[in-house]
């Protein structure tokens, strides 16, 4: 069993910053995550793209913004559980909480931040029965190395922002692009939409686009060749088209799913936790909510909202620790004492 100020609920970039902000007040925490690695969806699901609305970060990878938040909260040592989901959250008698991962890891905490973000969110499958044996090696669900694509023949599934940006994005290094949405009208940002249309006009053997659904996976040795296309809605009997590739990337969208984390108790609106703006607070004291995975009224689900009401929750955490300490808001910069936490004075 660990004894800890606070658990912090999910490793994104808000739980990751929730760390520092708590660090910096001298709290104690500890960071329990499902994924393998910390990141949240900037890690799992666009790693290498590029972020321009970070403050003082004209623009970062996905990637590089969390490797800039792993060395920021860095001095306080927060140990980080990873690859194990926290399952199970009971009130204790003291006013804690009761805490347990599925891998059996039990917590004692005074206080909680839950930075689950969309949850246990899993990308919709492409469901055919041999998609499973492509996934990870010529099927993927998001992509994490982009070079992997470069001088391949892609076929990409969907018609959301995922599926237009990548597609954009990888014209650049690919050697053709065949983009398959099951209806003519893209989901996606116009401009995106309008981007596509002219590259795919300028030279279709790089790029084009079909109306259409997968109905099949080709393969030959094991390998993935192609993808076998049928009209959208139509029969089996419908005229079907087949589409050599080396790799399939499939972008149709996430189911986000809130998981363990919706039997803990707390209130729900539209499968996000309801939190007092103020504080970030749920209705139970003691259990704070931040970025993607709280709702009050006004919220942007922005990684800026979520470092802002990570500070907030970190000062809202020590009034519930310590009800009766005055609190007063110090600088980095001139504070001795949180100079000594962040361990750059004596
Ligand atoms: P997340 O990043 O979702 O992290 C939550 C973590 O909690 C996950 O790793 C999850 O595994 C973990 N978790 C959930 N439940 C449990 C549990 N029970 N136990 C343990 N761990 C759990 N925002 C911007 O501001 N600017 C952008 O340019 C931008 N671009 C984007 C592009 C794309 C393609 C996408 C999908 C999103 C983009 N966003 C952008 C949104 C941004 O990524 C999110 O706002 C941000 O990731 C939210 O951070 P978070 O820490 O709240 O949640």
């Amino acid at each position: 069993m660990i004894a800890t100020d606070v658990v912090i609920v999910g490793a994104g970039p808000c739980g990751l910053f929730a760390a520092f902000e708590l660090g910096l007040l001298g709290i104690g925490a500890h960071i329990v995550e499902t994924q393998a690695e910390p990141g949240g969806q900037c890690i799992t699901l666009y790693p290498e793209k590029s972020i321009y609305d970070i403050p003082a970060l004209p623009v970062v990878s996905a990637r590089e913004l969390i490797e800039r938040l792993l060395e920021q909260v860095a001095p306080f040592d927060t140990p980080m559980h990873l690859g194990q989901e926290l399952t199970e959250l009971t009130a204790r008698d003291d006013g804690g909480f009761r805490l347990r991962s599925c891998k059996g890891l039990e917590f004692h905490a005074a206080a909680v931040i839950i930075a689950g973000g969309i949850g246990s969110f899993q990308p919709r499958p492409l469901r055919l029965p041999e998609a499973a044996r492509h996934e990870g090696r010529a099927l993927h669900y998001h992509v994490s190395a982009r070079e992997q694509f470069r001088d391949q023949d892609l076929v990409i599934l969907g018609g959301g922002d995922s599926a237009l940006d990548w597609v954009l994005d990888l014209h650049a290094i690919a050697r053709s692009i065949t983009l398959i949405h099951r209806r003519a009208e893209f989901r996606a940002a116009p401009a995106s939409v309008a981007r596509m249309r002219s590259l795919a006009q300028e030279d279709p053997a790089r790029l084009r686009w079909l109306v259409g659904q997968v109905s099949a996976l080709l393969e030959r040795d094991g390998q993935l060749t192609g993808v076998r296309v049928r009209a959208a809605d139509a029969g089996s009997n419908a005229p079907r088209q087949d589409i050599a590739c080396d790799q399939l990337l499939v972008f149709f969208g996430l189911s986000p799913n809130l998981g363990p984390i919706a039997h803990w108790g707390l209130e729900i609106d539209k499968r996000q936790l309801c939190v007092d703006a103020q504080t970030l607070q749920t209705r139970i004291p003691g259990i704070f909510a931040i970025g993607d995975i709280n709702t009050y009224p006004g919220k942007k689900k922005l990684i800026l909202t979520g470092f802002h009401e990570a500070a907030m929750a970190a000062y809202a955490v020590q009034k519930h620790l310590h009800p009766d300490l005055k609190q007063t808001v110090q600088y980095t910069t001139t504070s001795s004492a949180l100079q000594k936490r962040l361990g750059v004075r004596t």
